[in-house]
């Protein structure tokens, strides 16, 4: 499955796919790699989301 997606590394619309998802999220995974360079990106969630942000306080 191809997806063409804004990429924040090529700073340009890429070909994005998902070579495999390893968190069990099945075809809703958010996650997709960049063909052309490889980053990942998340749908829905920014990066410093997945940084587990809401531990700071503790
Ligand atoms: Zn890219
Ligand atoms: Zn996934």
């Amino acid at each position: 499955m191809t997806r063409y997606l804004d990429c924040p590394a090529c700073a340009g619309e890429q070909p994005f796919e998902q070579p495999g998802c390893l968190d069990h999220h099945g075809v809703d995974c958010p996650e997709w790699f960049c063909s052309a360079c490889g980053v990942a990106v998340v749908l829905g969630y920014s990066s410093i989301a997945r940084r587990r942000i809401t531990t700071v306080a503790a």
